[in-house]
């Protein structure tokens, strides 16, 4: 949006609802002996008209062009919403687009060759264009319990949301009313049923409706609140805010993958570090991750990876998920594996089961790929031998495909002030040394080794094995 665009818009309001419409639905739901539903109350849309707002057509990816148009081109009414419009107006490059429209999935199906109806709890349409997909969702009214094409648990908690409706019911159903601006490409104008072009002149991320209801719907609005929050540097709302610590423990409720999902949003969103403080802060950390130990040594080890990783997000780089769970579970794996130490199990054998354990909790909150467990494991695995190596078998780890992660973790630990014996500099040196710097730097080690009161634990060659008497 030009910086002052979004102060001119027009206010022409208009009603959009066909009064007619809802007679006709309360007297056949008589004839058919169900209890009419309250009449939906009559929602007037606040219009941004063209050249009142920063959206262009060109900054709208093709495929979603096509799209809109395409459903339009057949008389439905389709329009762009959500993140899309949101980002636009706030001048950044969306992640991807959304459309909402009142033709139904298996209409849009028929439109489109590349599209298929995926989703069960929410159905929707991916159209498909090469590497992009847009997702096509159908307008959704409000339910009424006992409908059985919507469910909500004993919790409150919407576990289907397939009855389709009106775009201002839609509208409302939406989580904030930021994600509830819908743009119109043809009239080039933004509707808006929930007063969200003011939120977003105000940057505040407010709820759609009654906050702990809408929050017992879908906890995991709690954690997209702090995503949008972080990730747009807008302020939440008071009375979205409030309800946060309290119902926290909601999270509990949601299933791993969801939230797996969430966590890698939540992580990958390049403001890592304003999303950990803003989890902590309102409570919903630990409901993530249950075994999380913090404290002043997990914290700057936590904020180093936050800070690298949104660092390496924005200069294009890719990050690696694994990474983030092994900060913020080290402390955890390190506290077990000196329990099991205590109580007899030699070192090695305690840090793979103490690794073991961590991880199993850790998948009852957000299910980790078999590949990220793996990549975990490793990380936790190689930091002993990392500090410690083996001097016969350092060019052997530094050609392992699995060093670099393990490595680029060390480093995050002696940066954070872990005692490391320095190890993460010396690899770093290892590595750019030729030969006979190699050759100095082994010797190095191996001389600190001989120190009297060094306390790591000395390698020693495995005795020859004793053959059995025949
Ligand atoms: P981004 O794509 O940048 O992460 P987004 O706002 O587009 O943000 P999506 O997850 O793509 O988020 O969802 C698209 C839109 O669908 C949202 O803007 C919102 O209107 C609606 N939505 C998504 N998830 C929920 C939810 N859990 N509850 C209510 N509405 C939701
Ligand atoms: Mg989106």
């Amino acid at each position: 949006m030009a910086p002052d665009a979004h102060c001119r818009y027009n206010s022409v309001f208009v009603f959009v609802k066909n009064p007619a419409q809802g007679m006709l639905k309360r007297f056949i739901d008589r004839l058919r002996g169900r209890r009419a539903a309250a009449p939906p109350s009559v929602k007037k849309a606040r219009i941004i008209a063209a050249g009142r707002h920063g959206i262009t057509r060109q900054r709208i990816s093709s495929a979603a062009v096509k799209v809109l148009e395409g459903l339009q081109g057949k008389s439905y009414q389709a329009y762009l919403v959500g993140g899309g419009v949101r980002d636009l107006l706030l001048g950044l490059t969306p992640k991807d687009f959304d459309v909402a429209t009142n033709a139904t999935p298996e209409q849009v199906r028929a439109l489109f060759r590349n599209a298929r109806i995926i989703g069960r709890r929410f159905r929707l349409v991916h159209v498909l264009f090469g590497r992009e997909t847009i997702e096509v969702a159908t307008f959704r009214a409000h339910h009424e319990q006992d409908d059985s094409r919507n469910t909500t648990n004993a919790q409150g908690m919407i576990v289907r949301d397939n009855v389709y409706g009106l775009i201002e019911e839609d509208a409302e159903r939406r989580d904030f009313t930021v994600n509830a601006l819908y743009y119109d490409i043809a009239a080039d104008a933004i509707h808006d049923y929930v007063g969200g072009v003011s939120d977003l002149e105000a940057r505040l991320l407010r709820l759609i409706g009654h906050p702990e209801t809408r929050y017992r719907e879908d906890p995991v609005r709690m954690l997209r609140a702090i995503r949008f929050a972080a990730k747009l540097d807008f302020d939440i709302e008071e009375h979205t805010a409030a309800p946060l610590l309290r119902l926290a423990p909601l999270l509990d409720g949601v299933s791993p993958h969801r939230l797996a999902d969430e966590v890698d949003k939540l992580l990958g969103s390049g403001h890592a570090e304003t999303v950990l403080a803003l989890l902590e802060e309102h409570g919903l950390l630990h409901h993530l991750f249950p075994n999380l130990h913090l404290n002043d040594a997990s914290r700057h080890l936590i904020l180093a990876t936050a800070q690298s990783t949104d660092a390496r997000l924005r200069i294009g780089k890719g990050i690696n998920p694994a990474f983030f769970y092994a900060a913020l579970l080290w402390q955890s794996v390190q506290v077990r594996s000196h329990q099991l130490h205590d109580h007899g199990t030699p070192l090695v054998p305690a840090l793979q089961q103490a690794i073991q354990q961590v991880i199993q909790h850790q998948m009852t909150r957000t299910a980790l790929t078999r590949v990220l467990a793996m990549t975990l494991r490793e990380i936790w695995e190689m930091q002993p031998r990392l500090q410690n190596p083996d001097i016969r078998r350092v060019d052997e780890m530094l050609q392992s495909p699995r060093f670099r992660a393990g490595f680029d973790f060390l480093v995050l630990r002696e940066q954070s002030g872990e005692s490391t014996g320095q190890m993460g500099q010396w690899w770093q040196r290892y590595q750019d040394a030729n030969s006979d710097e190699r050759q100095a730097l082994q010797d190095e080690v191996l001389a600190a080794r001989r120190q009297p009161g060094n306390d790591a634990p000395k390698r020693r060659r495995r005795a020859p094995r004793k053959r059995k008497p025949a």
